[in-house]
């Protein structure tokens, strides 16, 4: 075979195979995936006004008017490895379990889940609150953006982000204040902490929120693990390596992105029977990762602090803005919050 004809071949089997990996992977990405956990009755769920859906959700320990800011969760986790350790426990532990982007009515799907780590959460001595993002509770006009990066942040430093430039995805936090990831560690509360994500816009990026805190963590020799999967599951696989090690990471912050994905691809809200999937998909993912907890050998002698969170809701395929259906998020511990 000449020279030429073999060039040709190889670089047509090359575009062959290139196409082959892009086109299934957009296809795959376009076709609606039902969960294995839908109920029966996901498909004829009804729409309803946001604030009567609020309501609905008597399984919340608070009215969405007494809701908490999200930087509660700092405070809970602060507060968990202060306290004293309870009889017969040799070591604290925290995972915060992270729904990106789940408004807080799809927790109304939750009486007719098949597998859900919040109904877990709360049929086992846990607690559930309503909680809001964007600086200020609704409806005052948010003071940042219902993003991710503000959301998050403020919940891993304690503070409305915006208060040290994080206002949007896409600017990185200052080093100071530290987030938890560091603090924790820094300040000897913690031996080691893990931050484990998909999304690139946390640490992967030159304008990443955690750039500074991931480059400062590997300069300065801190045990912080900041580590990014291409996708969900492989997030779900970092997490189960981490927790299957004896000494696994006393600290574990970890965001999925079933629900944020789905609701920019065909609209945030339980009326939408794909983002209602998708959330299944998070709740499944969200109890193998607390069962991947409760396996661990030394798990009755650890005392771990469980809590499933989002950092903002949607309207339509966006969030960012102000509206009632953004600004609401929720915080399910497996101790008690208020
Ligand atoms: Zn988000």
């Amino acid at each position: 075979m000449k020279k030429s004809t073999k060039t040709v071949l190889c670089v047509l089997a090359a575009v062959l195979v290139i196409g082959g990996v892009v086109g299934g992977y957009v296809g795959w990405q376009l076709t609606y995936h039902p969960s294995k956990w839908m109920a029966e009755s996901d498909g004829t769920f009804t729409e309803m006004p946001f604030e009567a859906s609020l309501d609905e959700l008597t399984m919340l320990s608070n009215s969405w008017e007494e809701a908490l800011p999200q930087t509660e969760i700092y405070d809970l986790i602060q507060d968990h490895f202060a306290s004293p350790l309870p009889a017969g426990k040799t070591a604290k532990k925290a995972i915060v379990i992270g729904y990106d982007g789940c408004r807080a009515d799809t927790l109304r799907l939750l009486p007719t889940a098949r597998r859900s780590a919040i109904n877990y959460l709360l049929e086992n001595g846990g607690q559930g609150v309503f909680s809001y993002c964007g600086g200020v509770m609704y409806p005052a006009e948010n003071t940042q953006a219902t993003s991710t990066a503000p959301g998050w942040c403020s919940m891993l430093i304690g503070a409305w982000a915006q208060e040290i430039g994080v206002n949007d995805n896409g600017q990185p936090k200052p080093l100071e204040p530290k987030t938890l990831l560091l603090s924790l560690v820094e300040d000897g509360t913690v031996e080691k902490s893990a931050f484990y994500v998909s999304w690139d816009g946390h640490f992967s990026k030159k304008d990443a929120t955690y750039i500074n805190e991931k480059n400062y963590a590997k300069d300065n020799g801190v045990n912080a693990t900041f580590r990014r999967a291409l996708f969900d599951p492989g997030t779900k696989f970092n997490i189960f390596s981490d927790l299957r090690k004896e000494n696994c990471s006393d600290f574990i912050f970890l965001t999925l992105e079933y629900t944020d994905h789905e609701g920019h691809n065909s609209g945030f809200g339980p009326q939408n029977i794909r983002y209602i999937s998708a959330f299944r998909n998070a709740e499944d993912a969200g109890m193998d990762i607390i069962e991947a907890v409760e396996a661990r050998k030394t798990y009755d002698t650890e005392d771990w602090l469980i809590l499933i969170t989002t950092d903002h809701g949607g309207s339509g395929t966006g969030h960012g803005g102000p509206s009632f259906e953004e600004r609401m998020t929720f915080i399910i511990s497996n101790k008690t919050i208020l």
